[in-house]
């Protein structure tokens, strides 16, 4: 395996309620069994990555959990699928990061997040993440934690020769020196034109970034950053017919993919091939992380 792959993000303790029916504001409504997961979208990646692999402790994940039991679960619960743990803290000073999520019958959802630990990120998990990276290596971020810790490992990971995958997600303002230090920028279509072009091509202008924007069941379209290949079209890579049960967590699935593909040398079209037969198989199963994403599972489905 080349180098090392850094992911840089969000831990979350899920609560996930299914309800009848999602209720107005003002109402209560009785759900049924309380479902207790590990979630946020820098674990959720780390944890596909290291599955996607095959191979334990070469996924490393830097960020924030309470010192409390919520964050002992999740730590455990993550080192169990593989990832290297040792860069996420335990902040003694905070609460682990928590998303209440209620679910109805037709999978529509409520969603509220209380950030705690994952807010609290600074310089040094910038450092702790970026630091021992060179060429060869490879960092993810997302931004469910404070941009400018996000900036400024991009930056340092960038300076040292490593690539930078950044996950535009959610959609928040995404400063441009930032962008400047991205070299692939993956988003979801609102995402995408939350950052002033839906189309792939369009963005890379825009943003100097290879771009990749998912598209659900339809797959993916992807566009070379301009300048650093020859502009070409856009190239669509669709998608596999499965068996949907859940799509929760399918774009971390696909990052991870694409993340991993690219760090093992695969162009980025190829990476993208592997990242949408991850996102498939993500939503085969319950959950954001109930998916089997097995190394031999995805050759299936890419053969
Ligand atoms: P989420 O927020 O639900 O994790 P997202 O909005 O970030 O997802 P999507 O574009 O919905 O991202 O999905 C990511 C990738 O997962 C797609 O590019 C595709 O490869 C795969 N995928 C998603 N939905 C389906 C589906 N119904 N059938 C097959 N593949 C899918």
């Amino acid at each position: 395996m080349p180098g090392e792959l850094v992911v840089l993000g969000s831990l979350n303790l899920d609560l996930v309620l299914p309800v009848g029916r999602l209720p107005t504001p003002g109402q209560t409504v009785l759900g049924g069994d309380l479902r207790r997961h590990g979630g946020g979208k820098g674990a959720n990646q780390a944890v596909a990555a290291a599955r996607l692999a095959g191979a334990a402790g070469f996924v490393r994940l830097v960020g924030r959990v309470g010192d409390d039991p919520d964050g002992a679960f999740l730590l455990a619960d993550i080192a169990a699928a593989g990832v290297d743990v040792s860069g996420v803290v335990a902040d003694p000073g905070s609460t682990t990061g928590c998303a209440l999520i209620l679910v109805d019958d037709r999978g529509e959802n409520i969603i509220a997040v209380a950030p705690g630990a994952n807010g609290r990120l600074d310089a040094s998990d910038a450092s702790r993440a970026a630091g021992p990276l060179s060429a060869g290596d490879t960092l993810v971020c997302q931004l469910e934690v404070p941009v400018p810790v996000v900036a400024a490992a991009a930056h340092a990971a960038r300076a040292a020769g490593a690539t930078v995958v950044l996950n535009a997600a959610p959609a928040v303002t995404v400063p441009a020196d930032l962008l400047s230090d991205v070299d692939i920028l993956v988003v979801n279509e609102p995402e995408a034109r939350a950052l002033g072009a839906a189309d792939p091509a369009a963005l890379a202008a825009r943003t100097g970034c290879a771009v990749v924007v998912t598209l659900g069941a339809a797959g993916a379209a992807v566009a070379p950053a301009p300048g650093v290949t020859t502009t070409g079209p856009v190239t669509g890579v669709p998608s596999h017919p499965v068996d949907i049960v859940d799509t929760t967590g399918a774009g971390d699935a696909f990052v991870a993919g694409l993340a991993l593909a690219r760090h093992r040398g695969a162009d980025l079209v190829e990476a993208v091939r592997f990242a949408v037969a991850a996102g498939a198989l993500a939503v085969t199963a319950h959950g954001a992380r109930g998916a089997d994403l097995s190394p031999e599972r995805v050759r299936a489905l890419l053969h």
